[in-house]
């Protein structure tokens, strides 16, 4: 029994102990975290009036750069490329088309002076000269050639619409807008409407005239000489000319010149023979111009078009060589009206 009373007794001791031990422990460590957040404390206090002084003094600011090159500082970024894509990128303006950036801007955000003012406007101005505009216009053509320029589709189409409907009684008008783009702006050289439409008028009067000057068969515009006027040439056959070679009087106008000279079409109008013919005139085209009027190509080396193809005046539609009848190179030129071979000098090489 004693024994287990001296063990209760120990037991107590070391129980008592322990527990005095984990109160000290337990003080200990409040002591200690208290110590910990009292100094983590001190730091963010410190921190705090560190951030206030700076924010006093700074302020967080974009930096903004192109190619390296510093422009300044804006405030926002995003309000900055919004003014970028209004002022510049989608600007409104006469004959703009499109607007790139050369170059993109580059943003560093940075704490700055709070003295330092932020330059939007003048980094906007300095990107303006950092871009590519595109212009555009719109240009009125006659026969291909331009007339007449003007800023607008709207007015290119009063333009021609006006003077179409003005002669149209009088002459067959190939009008046409054609867009014009451009990057250099003192390229562009526009009328108002009241001066294109003046243009216009004075090229399509010359037009006319020119017309009227023309030569004509049955009302049909040769355009076109058949063979180029820097092509050494010479008559070497007349219309009408009796010879033994062949069996009645000569129908066209014979015109030497070296084999493969290109052979003009002279009026515009549809190919109706395209072939050799067995009559003599070897490789030949026959081009009917309407109003009963048809011109003959005769003894080519090559024929480039063929039947049922529609010709402008001045295509080349041969090559003149020496096939059939013939004793060398030439072209034999026929000019037919109603069926009938008219002397071709009446109205050309005469
Ligand atoms: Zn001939």
């Amino acid at each position: 029994m004693q024994r287990l009373e001296k063990y209760a007794i120990i037991e107590d001791v070391r129980v008592k102990t322990k527990r005095r031990v984990y109160i000290i422990l337990k003080r200990k460590l409040k002591y200690g975290t208290k110590e910990i957040i009292k100094f983590f404390s001190i730091i963010a206090i410190g921190l705090g009036i560190i951030i206030v002084i700076i924010s006093m003094k700074y302020k967080p600011t974009y930096e903004v750069k192109i190619q390296g090159v510093k422009l300044g500082y804006v405030k926002s970024k995003n309000s900055f490329e919004e003014q970028i894509s209004e002022e510049i990128v989608n600007q409104v303006g006469t004959n703009i088309d499109y607007v790139v950036l050369n170059a993109q801007p580059e943003y560093e955000l940075k704490l700055v002076s709070r003295m330092q003012e932020t330059n939007e406007n003048e980094i906007i101005a300095k990107l303006q000269d950092e871009t590519s505009i595109t212009y555009k216009y719109f240009a009125v053509t006659l026969d291909q050639k331009i007339k007449s320029c003007v800023n607008t589709l709207e007015e290119a189409t009063i333009v021609v619409d006006d003077i179409k409907s003005e002669y149209a009684n009088n002459i067959e008008l190939d009008l046409q807008v054609v867009e014009k783009y451009t990057n250099n702006l003192q390229e562009i050289n526009t009328e108002t409407l009241e001066v294109a439409e003046t243009s216009l008028h004075d090229a399509v009067d010359l037009k006319i005239e020119e017309d009227n000057k023309a030569i004509k068969i049955n009302g049909i515009k040769l355009s076109s000489m058949p063979l180029d006027s820097n092509v050494s040439k010479i008559i070497s056959s007349r219309f009408g000319e009796v010879s033994t070679v062949r069996k009645s009087a000569h129908k066209g106008l014979d015109i030497a010149c070296a084999a493969g000279t290109p052979i003009k079409v002279m009026s515009k109008g549809t190919v109706v023979f395209a072939g050799y013919d067995a009559n003599g005139l070897g490789n030949a085209i026959r081009v009917d111009h309407g109003n009963g009027v048809q011109t003959v190509y005769g003894h080519c080396s090559e024929l480039y078009a063929k039947v049922g193809e529609t010709l402008s005046a001045g295509d080349v539609i041969a090559a003149v060589g020496s096939t059939g009848n013939s004793t060398g190179p030439h072209l034999h030129l026929e000019i037919r009206i109603n069926g009938v071979a008219m002397n071709p000098q009446w109205y050309v090489y005469k």
